[in-house]
């Protein structure tokens, strides 16, 4: 048995905001590659939970751990928009903003860090975004969130990287779900140096590489999947 099949074997592959778009493409790729998966969404998923919510990321946790046992790879996706200007921002934008994005990701990750820990293996993949390192107008909340995803990356990479267990960020640049169905794609296109939008499939084939066996000595580290717009 080869030793990413060992992990398999011992443990499953979450994927938060499972359901839709680049979260849903992921939950496929992973598969594909052996894992069994457990998505997460507050309306469908196999396990429903707000990630902006303490108490519902405790409960997803112990469901998780109840009816499909420890958690070796967990892929922090979730995500909201609450665009606006920031002198006309609400407070409930801010928060439900960085509280889905953002703590969500540390609470998911607080909560199954431990079988990692102790299975002295494991991989996690925070799904920020290009913003957060080429800052845009009208986004605060979203960017403050998507940057400090980076921040939590770099921590928690220094924190467990000795223990077998990876922490890396994936930035997309313009991926074509339903998040970005609204924007004027023929516009953004022209700052895109592959003059397209990306496919989800694209940014999971990054996450599916981060969760390999392969990847075991990149930790810490920011994988743009972007058609260059960042460049
Ligand atoms: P979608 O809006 O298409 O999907 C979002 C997913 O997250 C859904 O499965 C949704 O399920 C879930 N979700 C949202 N809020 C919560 C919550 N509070 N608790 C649990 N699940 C939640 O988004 P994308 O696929 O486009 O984005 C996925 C990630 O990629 C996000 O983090 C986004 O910021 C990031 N990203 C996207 C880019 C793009 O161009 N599309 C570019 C850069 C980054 P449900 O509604 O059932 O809760």
């Amino acid at each position: 048995m080869s030793a990413l099949a060992e992990k398999q074997e011992a443990g499953v592959a979450v994927v938060t905001g499972g359901t839709r778009g680049i979260g849903a493409a992921i939950a496929d790729a992973l598969r594909a590659d052996g894992w069994t998966v457990v998505t997460i969404g507050r309306t469908s998923g196999d396990v429903q939970a707000d990630v902006g919510s303490p108490e519902d990321v405790a409960r997803a946790v112990e469901e998780i751990h109840e009816k499909f046992g420890k958690v070796l790879v967990l892929v922090n996706n979730a995500g909201i928009t609450r665009d606006g200007l920031a002198l006309r921002m609400t407070d409930s934008d801010w928060g439900d903003v960085v509280d889905t994005n953002l703590s969500g990701a540390f609470g998911f990750t607080r909560g199954v860090m431990g079988d990692m820990l102790r299975a002295r293996w494991g991989r996690i993949v925070n799904v920020s975004s290009i913003v957060a390192t080429r800052a845009q107008a009208g986004q605060a909340n979203y960017i403050a969130s998507k940057a400090g995803l980076l921040g939590l990356t770099g921590a928690l990479a220094k924190e467990i990287g000795k223990r077998g267990v990876t922490v890396n960020a994936i930035t997309p640049g313009f991926i074509e779900t339903d998040m970005t169905a609204e924007l004027d794609t023929d516009k953004l296109v022209e700052f895109i140096p592959a003059g397209r939008v990306g496919k989800p499939e694209e940014v999971a084939a990054a996450v599916r590489f981060l969760c390999s066996a392969e990847a075991g000595y990149i930790n810490g580290a920011t994988l743009s999947v972007d058609g260059g717009m960042g460049a």
